[in-house]
Formats: C-alpha cells, sequence, structure tokens
C-alpha cells in the first residue's frame, strides 16, 4: 500500500533541515503543463555509496526501466498504440510545428506519458485533446507508414480509424477504474485486466478458487488478465514465457546482474526467488519472496519490482508493474526505528476495542529512504511512502517494511515554497507560521506513523475474509492508517520519544490534513465529478466525519471572511477525541467485516462533493497558476566501465528533460508488441 504524494505535501511549507548542501544549480522544476508540474529529484548521499554499490544500483534502475510497457498495456489495451503513433508523429512531423493543432498534440502526448495511458493517473479519467481528428489523421497519414506500429496487414487508414474513437470519443473507455455502484465494475472499466468479462463472471471465478480454510492463501489473480477463450474464462499469466514476456526476460537479465553485486547472501537469495516468480508466475512463489525481502533488513539498499499494487483493478485484485529502487537513508532512519522500537505501546494503548488489537505486533521496520530509480507505476507521478508486502497474512506473521521516501518529499517543499497556496488558504498567521516551522517534520511524521504503525496495526477476527469490504476495501484501509497517524502525532508519547520538540508542533498537521480534506483536495476533482480514488475518499471522509461529529462543539468549523471560506480548527485536543473516536469504528468496521457499515460510512462522508465549496475551491486555485500534481524525471544513470567491461564507477546526470526522457525510454526499453 502506498501513500501517494497528493495525501500531504501540497501545503509543502517551509524549508526544513538540510541533510547535504544540494548544489546552487540544483533546478526542481523541469516544466509546467496541464494539471501537472514535472519535478526532479535528488539522489543525496550516492556519491559516498560502495562502488559495489553503485553497480547494483545501476543495475536495478535498468530493471526498472524494463517494465514500463507493460504498464501501459494494463492500463487500456490501445494505450502502447497510441503511445507510439504519437511519438512516430511527434519525431516525424514535418508540418507546422508551432501551430495550435500541433501544440495541442504535444500536450496530449505529455498527458499520456504523464498517466502511462489516456486516463488522467490521479482520477482515471480519460482525458480528451484539443487537436482536431482532421489534424490527427492527416498528420498520422503524413509519416513514413514504416514508423508507425501497423499491425499485421492493417492500412494507416484502418490504424486512424481504430485509434479516433479511443482518443476523442469521451463515451468509449471512459474511465480506467470504474467504481460507481450498482454498475458492472468490471465491464466498465477501460483498464486491461479483464477482457470479454463480467463482474459476476470474474468474481465466481476467483470465488471457486479461493479456500476459505486456508490460512496462507495466495493473493489470487494478482498477475493474470482474465479473459475468453471459446467462450472458457481463462487467466494469462504474466511471466518469461507468458503475457508480458519480453519485458519481463529483461527485467530478469537485470536482476541476475543485480544478484551478482549483492550486498549479502540475503539479499541475493530476495533476487533470486524474485527472478524464480518471474519465470514460474507461481503465487506462492511470490509470497516466497515477500516473505524473504520482509526479512532483509540489513541491506542498505532495496526495491520494489514488479506487480505490486491492485488500486488498478475495480476488484482489487490484480495488480500493476511498478518498480522503486531505493537505499536507507542512515540519519533520517533513527526516527523511524523510535517509532518502530515503540510499536507494541502504540497497539497496546490505542483506543481501538482490544479485541481487534494484536497481542504481538511483529516486525513493524521502517526506514527513510531515499529514492534512485522510479519505474512502472512509481513513475513519472509517485508515491511518497510504502508499506509492503500487501497480504494480510505474511503481514501479521512476518510484519512489513514500511518507508518514507524523504529526497522526493524534500523536492516538493523545495518547488512549492512560497507559492502562495498557504496565504491563500490558511486562516491566519498562526496557522501559517505553525506551518512554516513544523510543517515538514509533521507531515513525513505522520506519514511514518501511517506506514510503520497504521496499516500494520490491528487484526481481523478469526473467519472475517480480507476482502469483505469489497469495493470499499481501499478507502476503508487508508483511513484506517491515516485515523492512527493522525491519533498518535498529538500523543505525549511522540515528545517524550524526542520525535516532536513540543505539544503543539502537531496541529501543524492536524490543520492541514483538515484543511486539505474538506476542502483544498477538491482542486484535483473536475466540476460535477465525485470522489472516486481511495486516498482522497480517506481524507474527506476523516475531515467530514469529525467537522459532523464536532458541529455541536464547533471542533472544526467552516468561516467564512471577505467571500471566501476557511477551515478553522477551535479545539485541537477534542479534534484528536475525535480522530480516535473514528478510529475505532474504522478498525470494528475493518475487524468484523462489516461491509454494509463500510459501504455506508463511505458513502456518506467520502464520495459526493460539496458543489458550492467545490466551485470556490478550483476559484481560488486557479487564480494562483499552480498544477495541482506532481511528476518526476529520473535521474540518467552512466556506468563507466573498465577495459575487461567490469564496472568500476556510476554516475548521475540530472540534466535530461521531460519529453527527452520519455523518447529515450521509448527507444530504449520498450521491447512489448503493440498488443499483447
Ligand atoms: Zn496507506
Amino acid at each position: 500500500m502506498y501513500v501517494c504524494m497528493a495525501a500531504a505535501t501540497l501545503t509543502a511549507c517551509g524549508p526544513k533541515q538540510e541533510k547535504e548542501q544540494v548544489a546552487e544549480d540544483f533546478s526542481y522544476t523541469v516544466e509546467q503543463f496541464a494539471d501537472m508540474e514535472i519535478l526532479r529529484y535528488k539522489v543525496h548521499g550516492f556519491d559516498q555509496l560502495q562502488p559495489k554499490q553503485k553497480e547494483m544500483l545501476y543495475y536495478l534502475s535498468q530493471a526498472a526501466l524494463e517494465g514500463r510497457d507493460i504498464l501501459f498495456d494494463q492500463n487500456g489495451k490501445h494505450n502502447l498504440c497510441i503511445r507510439r503513433t504519437m511519438e512516430a508523429v511527434y519525431v516525424n512531423y514535418a508540418g507546422d510545428k508551432t501551430s495550435a493543432d500541433f501544440q495541442a498534440f504535444e500536450l496530449y502526448l505529455k498527458r499520456v506519458w504523464v498517466a502511462n495511458g489516456i486516463h488522467h493517473h490521479y482520477s482515471g479519467d480519460k482525458f480528451i485533446p484539443a487537436f482536431s481528428q482532421t489534424f490527427f489523421a492527416e498528420a498520422v497519414k503524413s509519416i513514413d507508414p514504416t514508423l508507425l506500429p501497423l499491425s499485421e496487414g492493417e492500412t494507416v487508414d484502418a490504424l486512424v480509424e481504430k485509434l479516433t474513437p479511443v482518443i476523442f470519443d469521451p463515451s468509449v473507455m471512459a474511465k480506467r477504474v470504474n467504481q460507481a455502484a450498482g454498475e458492472d465494475l468490471v465491464a466498465t472499466s477501460a483498464g486491461n485486466y479483464y477482457e470479454g468479462v463480467t463482474q459476476a463472471e470474474a468474481e465466481a471465478f476467483y470465488a471457486a478458487m479461493k479456500d476459505t480454510n486456508d490460512l496462507t492463501p495466495v493473493s489470487y489473480g494478482l498477475n493474470s488478465k482474465l479473459m475468453k477463450e471459446d467462450g472458457v474464462l481463462v487467466e494469462k499469466t504474466y511471466k518469461v514465457g507468458g503475457m508480458y514476456s519480453a519485458a519481463l526476460e529483461r527485467v530478469v537479465g537485470w536482476l541476475e546482474k543485480a544478484a551478482a553485486v549483492a550486498e549479502n547472501d540475503k539479499q541475493r537469495e530476495v533476487i533470486e526467488k524474485l527472478i524464480s516468480y518471474n519465470r514460474t508466475g507461481c503465487l506462492k512463489e511470490f509470497d516466497e519472496f515477500c516473505i524473504l525481502w520482509v526479512h532483509d533488513l540489513e541491506s542498505q539498499i532495496d526495491f520494489v519490482n514488479g506487480f505490486t499494487e491492485t488500486y488498478g483493478d475495480p476488484l482489487g485484485m490484480k495488480a500493476s508493474w511498478e518498480s522503486l529502487i531505493n537505499f536507507k537513508d542512515l540519519e533520517a532512519t533513527k526516527r523511524t526505528e523510535l517509532i518502530s522500537q515503540n510499536a507494541q505501546w502504540f497497539e497496546d494503548n490505542s483506543p481501538v476495542d482490544d479485541q481487534f488489537k494484536k497481542e504481538t505486533v511483529k516486525g513493524v521496520s521502517a526506514k527513510v529512504i531515499t529514492a534512485a530509480m522510479l519505474g512502472g507505476d512509481c513513475y513519472p507521478t509517485t508515491p511518497i511512502g510504502i508499506n509492503l508486502p500487501n497480504s494480510n497474512w505474511i503481514r501479521q506473521q512476518h510484519g512489513s517494511k514500511s518507508v518514507t521516501i524523504e529526497n522526493l518529499t524534500e523536492a516538493y517543499d523545495k518547488a512549492a515554497m512560497g507559492n502562495g497556496f498557504s496565504q491563500e488558504f490558511m486562516w491566519s498567521e498562526e496557522e501559517m507560521n505553525r506551518a512554516k516551522e513544523y510543517g515538514s517534520l509533521t507531515n513525513n511524521l505522520h506519514t511514518d506513523l501511517h506506514e510503520c504503525l497504521g496499516h500494520g496495526s490491528g487484526k481481523l477476527l478469526p473467519g472475517v475474509d480480507p476482502d469483505a469490504m469489497k469495493e470499499y476495501g481501499s478507502a476503508i484501509e487508508e483511513t484506517r492508517a491515516d485515523l492512527f497517524g493522525l491519533y498518535y502525532i498529538a500523543d505525549p508519547k511522540i515528545v517524550e520519544l524526542g520525535i516532536l520538540p513540543n505539544a503543539d508542533a502537531y496541529k501543524a498537521e492536524y490543520y492541514q490534513f483538515m484543511m486539505n480534506g474538506a476542502m483544498t483536495q477538491l482542486m484535483r476533482i473536475e466540476p460535477g465529478k465525485t470522489i472516486e480514488e481511495a486516498h482522497m475518499r480517506n481524507r474527506q471522509l476523516i475531515a467530514n466525519w469529525v467537522m459532523e461529529h464536532g458541529a455541536a462543539e464547533k471542533v472544526v468549523e467552516f468561516k467564512e471572511r471577505d467571500g471566501k471560506t476557511y477551515v478553522v480548527v477551535n479545539d485541537y485536543e477534542k479534534l484528536r477525541d475525535l480522530f480516535g473516536e473514528l478510529l475505532r469504528e474504522i478498525q470494528r468496521i475493518k475487524s468484523t467485516g462489516d461491509y454494509e457499515a463500510g459501504k455506508q460510512i463511505v458513502e456518506q462522508y467520502a464520495v459526493q462533493v460539496n458543489q458550492d465549496l467545490h466551485k470556490e475551491v478550483l476559484e481560488r486555485y486557479a487564480k494562483l497558476n499552480l498544477a495541482p500534481y506532481k511528476g518526476f524525471v529520473n535521474p540518467v544513470y552512466i556506468p563507466e566501465y573498465d577495459a575487461e567491461g567490469n564496472i568500476i564507477n556510476v554516475t548521475l546526470d540530472y540534466t535530461e528533460g521531460y519529453a527527452e526522457q520519455h523518447l529515450r525510454y521509448s527507444k530504449d526499453y520498450s521491447v512489448l508488441p503493440t498488443y499483447n
């Protein structure tokens, strides 16, 4: 599970303690278009690593890039065809590149790169281009046909005809992940995890596979596409020799090189198991890999590489391909270790009903990491925290690894300094000053608590299906983790442990969370739309619930000044009590598998948007001329070889541009067929 960046860093307040002086000429911002700002992150501490560690990071970074095409295909079956067609035009078009149509064409391609497909990376809605269908047809027909991704026997006319409705018609493949209650979520979602299959068929297929007595169930359906062949349901497994083979072979090739320079035997075993799993596609092996991985705590280098998160599947079973290569930030990790060491105390003292608490919280490990390469579903938009593995029984028996990615939050903070956001939306100087002083620290701490403790806390009652919350599962789980963090960030224990400097600092995060959840996150929602994304649902759920339940005592309220609405927190201590009360209820829902209550609370508080407030937020936000979403370009890894071809050093280059990077990736890391 991950904490997406949109969660926390919006107010991005003030500078924080520098670990390392960043060169004056390092530019965190790359470019801005549509609703995106593209940033650059700095891989702090890379130069101080051992040569073998740098070599290993180089191999892993390549493995991270090889899965890019897989994600495009998973996000929609025409995505690779659209990207390849557009890139061919973008590079080879001989017409007027300053025309409005071509500019709109370029903008659309940049958005396709951000989204790894034609649906918005965050909302999942299809975005519609501003260039004309005529321009599209003429531009495609104007270039050398051998440069186009034509299927066998396909004419250029047929290609244009095939892609035109997919790109232009708002009703065709309208949503990547449809979560509208009452509809066939599988048949109406444009993601490529199912084909020719209804929701009822998919659910029956996996229900028949599940053995409810199995205490260590695999993650059914995780690494496959479900489709029909001759009327019969079949799973196409993602593996070497199966679906996505060409890309996975390359991934395996780089992993083999990485295994050869592993830091220690344990880490080598982890990588070798991952290689084997990529070859067999066997989900038991995936679990074995996860267990080995979660126990490797000594290595400085770590990675995610493979089919991991299930947000892209409306049924929450099938995983998108992602990769995040990183190494431990030894200094900052001291903070999260303190939290981890006290995990049992936090579990024992939480406001949750005792029967839902874990007797022993196992292996809650936590560290602060430096991202070294982002790939697949972590690129170019990326989480700021990760807690894996996702399998419930592995988490219970073996624990989980939790990370905060601090060089990415640093980039957000640096890029957002002085952009006017706080001045526009915060109630008074008091909130702004607190944000400046403690905003970054408490924000990172909330992420730590969410990841290290929140997801790992609590337990299901015996016999409760881990998937009992179905389509509400992700929102309920994120709500639970966020509340655990919110409750404890204000606990005297945090000050006692020396993690926060005083008993007032937490208020910075409380205010920012309430402002974001109740109001400012609406800037990401298009007019008339409801909230679909799990993390956004979780934040609005919490904010609206506590505002309603604290209304009589005016714990938190909306106030108006000069025609503008503000969130005002009047009583921080009572606000904490309300967070605790809601945590207790959410944990009960999860632990008992109370689907109806879960559905009710999400539908009541998390989904619908206050239309007037939404309109106001969009208008105020528009005046600031800021991009609500951020993405990244990666550094370029440059190996240096000796005469025998051994890598002797690796250096990083940070100068690559956004389009430049994507075009290079499409050339060097693109081996899948256009249709898979
Ligand atoms: Zn989470």
